[in-house]
């Protein structure tokens, strides 16, 4: 990690640490100058922001791969290439957007004129999540300078390296005075919520969502919340299977199944739930090779906490615990194995040592019917049909698909974000739709079904930030779509007119000449009016 930064730092000028406080006040009066407002000026920072990122590609590409171990080119397709569409999309038409749309008034008011304007928030803080570092911070700031903000980033400290890229690369190219780079976690995000912003826009959990959204309160600053949830994913076999599965393997082991809007469990029809989890398991060989490790397309986890937050949602028994490194946790974690002995029937030893259950090697020649079971645990988890492997100090953990996962298992109680897809079985829509629509609205929905009626309940049924036929992630590639969440997936959208609008406030302005004062129809007394009404 060091040495790729360090690589990135030197090219550079090294980067002036700004404090949240330092940063709001020059912002605040940068934007009280009037200077964001103009076009000339979003022009030249939507440029700046352009030529920044193609002049920089193999530096942030570094960066986010330090990072996340995210493959250069899956940084460049759904993070940098995207930023640059989205600058291109509202740079040719913000003009346009910001000008005076004409509306007819009243006829009671006649002779007047209505129209509306579209004026920027203020100042605007944009708080991002680690995941797609560059593209989720980014892409929010395009829309915020198009709609002629001054904007505070507050990047993840989950990825430090492109968190301080960004900084040092956002200084050396952009107006300093009107965009600014906060660094830092918890305490420092908590420290910007104090001031006074015009609008937050927050990517992340839900938990930190609550946080940012009662600090908000309090300065009654509006707030969009883009945030995750477990979007499921239909398949009923009325479609062609290998697609389908390649689809869902690359929706779900992109970055590492780490993607707000990736499949995260599948509801499949009994018919073709194994042939499905199967497939999906060839697609991944496809993808991966025989060992995903070696793979150098396939991502890593980001950290620690959450490479043991995933093996805890495997089935019992995949993966050895940890080694504990000290007497206190080792006797911590004998107790939790005791009681995990007594509380988990189905816990089955593992006969190696090895963190290995049923790699996708196991039968080369038929990739897709490895490991049905017999090697790996068998608990409301569902069966492992394929991974299961992790290498802890690698971060690394194989994409894993698990059959006949029971909706009450620990893997389907929160949002996976990771490279697990568990497969619950399902006899059909109604089924499907009645377990979705028990659970908080989701981030997505996806479904494969060749039925029209199938496909027509989903849409009117169900309800998701987002709705996908055929297609995961694809939604949020069109700057013509707004992209956004419900419910506790969240709250405002963006890209596109949809993100100017949100960091805009539309404005209506009347105006009526003083002669013929025709108002005089309305002015008191009434004596004689009503009659006329
Ligand atoms: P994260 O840990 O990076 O947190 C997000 C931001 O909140 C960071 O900038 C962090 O510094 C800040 N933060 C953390 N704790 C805080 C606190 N106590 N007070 C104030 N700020 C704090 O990211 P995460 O939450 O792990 O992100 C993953 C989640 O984000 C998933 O649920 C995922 O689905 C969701 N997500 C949603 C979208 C979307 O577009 N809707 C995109 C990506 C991720």
């Amino acid at each position: 990690t060091h040495a790729i930064h360090n690589h990135a730092i030197h090219n550079h000028a090294p980067h002036k640490h700004v404090t949240g406080e330092q940063a709001f006040e020059s912002l605040r009066k940068t934007f009280d100058s009037g200077r964001t407002k103009s076009m000339n000026w979003r022009r030249s920072q939507l440029n700046a922001l352009r030529t920044m990122l193609a002049n920089n590609k193999q530096a942030l590409c570094e960066a986010v791969h330090a990072d996340l171990g995210k493959p250069a080119a899956e940084t460049l397709l759904m993070e940098i290439n995207l930023v640059l569409e989205e600058a291109r999309f509202v740079q040719r038409r913000m003009a346009r957007w910001s000008a005076r749309h004409p509306k007819p008034m009243h006829w009671l008011l006649q002779p007047a004129f209505g129209w509306t304007i579209s004026e920027p928030k203020g100042v605007v803080l944009v708080i991002s999540p680690w995941n797609y570092p560059l593209l989720l911070s980014l892409e929010p700031m395009v829309d915020a300078i198009a709609a002629g903000n001054a904007v505070c980033l507050k990047p993840s400290e989950l990825s430090p390296a492109t968190s301080h890229l960004l900084a040092e690369l956002i200084e050396q190219y952009m107006d300093n005075d009107a965009i600014a780079v906060v660094e830092g976690g918890p305490k420092e995000t908590g420290e910007l919520l104090g001031f006074k912003f015009n609008h937050i826009f927050y990517t992340g959990g839900g938990r930190v969502g609550r946080i940012v959204m009662q600090a908000a309160a309090s300065n009654l600053t509006p707030v969009t919340l883009e945030l995750g949830g477990k979007s499921p994913c239909f398949v009923d076999g009325t479609m062609n299977l290998d697609t389908t599965a390649r689809r869902i393997a690359w929706g779900k082991f992109t970055n590492a199944g780490q993607t707000c809007v990736a499949p995260d469990y599948v509801l499949a029809t009994p018919d073709i739930a194994e042939a499905l989890a199967k497939r999906i398991a060839v697609a991944i060989d496809e993808f991966y090779g025989d060992d995903p490790k070696t793979s150098p397309d396939y991502g890593r986890i980001i950290n620690d906490h959450h490479v043991e937050r995933l093996c805890g949602l495997l089935p019992v028994g995949t993966v050895p615990p940890e080694q504990p490194s000290s007497p206190l946790i080792k006797a911590a974690s004998a107790f939790g194995a005791a009681v995990d002995m007594v509380g988990r029937r189905f816990a089955t030893a593992q006969n190696s040592q090895t963190t290995s259950a049923a790699s996708v090697s196991d039968d080369t020649s038929q990739p897709g019917s490895h490991a049905l079971g017999e090697y790996g645990a068998f608990d409301s988890a569902g069966r492992l049909m394929c991974g299961g492997t992790v290498d802890r100090a690698a971060r690394y953990i194989a994409p894993t698909v698990l059959l006949g996962t029971q909706p009450d298992a620990p893997v389907m109680s929160e949002e996976i974000f990771g490279p697990i897809l568990p497969i619950v079985v399902v006899q059909d829509v109604d089924e499907a739709i009645a377990l979705i629509n028990a659970r908080p609205r989701p981030l997505a929905a996806y479904v494969f079904s060749n039925s029209r009626e199938a496909r027509r309940r989903f849409e009117r049924d169900t309800s998701s930030g987002a709705l996908g036929f055929g297609l995961p992630l694809g939604h949020l590639i069109s700057s013509r779509l707004p992209f956004g969440g419900v419910g506790e997936s969240g709250m405002g959208s963006y890209h596109g007119k949809a993100g100017f609008n949100t960091f805009s406030h539309t404005k209506t302005v009347v105006s009526k000449p003083l002669f013929p004062d025709s108002l005089r129809f309305v002015y008191p007394p009434f004596d004689g009016i009503t009659g006329r009404l």
